[in-house]
């Protein structure tokens, strides 16, 4: 079973996010093969989340607060988003750590308050350019999962979606070979705080020509996609792509 997780980011507008979410209930793919969950704008989450509802399609918060309520202006809690039937939430995007200032400690919040709500979270991590130039990779993604996963029950459900920095939104994806071996070692390193199996996706410039090369790693679980997954026919021809693979 491969996750396909489509991250609409700001892509869609409400009418846009409908259409799309419409043309892909309309599709058969082989659900035996495919998890797919959308995850679309807080705006039209709780519509595309009706039309979703007892299918196989599960639709996810892009982002949540950690306050289940109150005086936050603007913001709109896990607590909230599992209350309109949201399974996922996506916690620490890069976009939420670099264009919004999110800290390690602001995930761990974020992820804390999803277990509590009955939110299923998937935490993102990656490396930056310069991480990586300075051989900081590895030290760069065990502290993220360090800050975020020490103190969490053992038996907890989450995913991890390993999504460099310099590969999102840039058409450089990270090659096959090298996130397959990141991937071992995140969950080599997932180990010392869980005793659940934990899927881990890869996210960074994924699109329908690309994903077949990671497909026949075992260490790669699925992955999380943004612009390719935003529309029609990218995210049709890449889910006819793993299901021929
Ligand atoms: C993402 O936003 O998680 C992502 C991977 O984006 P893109 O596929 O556009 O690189």
């Amino acid at each position: 079973m491969t996750h396909i997780f489509a991250n609409w980011k700001m892509y869609l507008n409400f009418s846009e996010s409908m259409i799309l979410a419409n043309q892909l209930a309309t599709e058969s793919y082989d659900t035996e093969k495919i998890h797919l969950g959308i995850f679309p704008s807080s705006l039209a989450f709780t519509e595309v989340e009706k039309l979703y509802r007892d299918t196989e399609v599960a639709v996810g918060a892009q982002n949540v607060a950690w306050t289940p309520k109150g005086a936050y202006t603007g913001a709109v809690s896990a607590h909230m988003f599992r209350n309109a039937g949201a399974t996922y939430a996506l916690v620490g995007h890069s976009e939420r750590r670099h264009v919004f200032g999110e800290t390690n400690e602001d995930v761990k919040k974020k992820f804390d308050a999803c277990l509590d709500a009955g939110l299923i979270p998937i935490l993102c991590i990656g490396e930056t350019k310069e991480d990586l130039e300075a051989g900081k990779r590895e030290y760069r993604l065990k502290k993220q999962l360090m800050s975020v996963l020490e103190g969490v029950s053992k038996d907890a459900t989450f995913f991890v979606a390993y999504e460099p920095v310099w590969a999102i939104g840039t058409g450089e994806a990270c090659d096959h070979l090298q996130a397959a071996e990141i991937h071992d070692s995140i969950k080599k390193e997932l180990n010392t705080y869980t005793v659940q199996p934990i899927p881990v996706l890869y996210g960074g410039s994924v699109n329908h020509e690309n994903v077949v090369f990671y497909l026949p790693h075992q260490s790669i679980d699925g992955f999380l996609i943004g612009s390719a997954s935003a529309d029609r026919d990218h995210l049709i021809s890449l889910l006819n792509a793993v299901v021929a693979a």
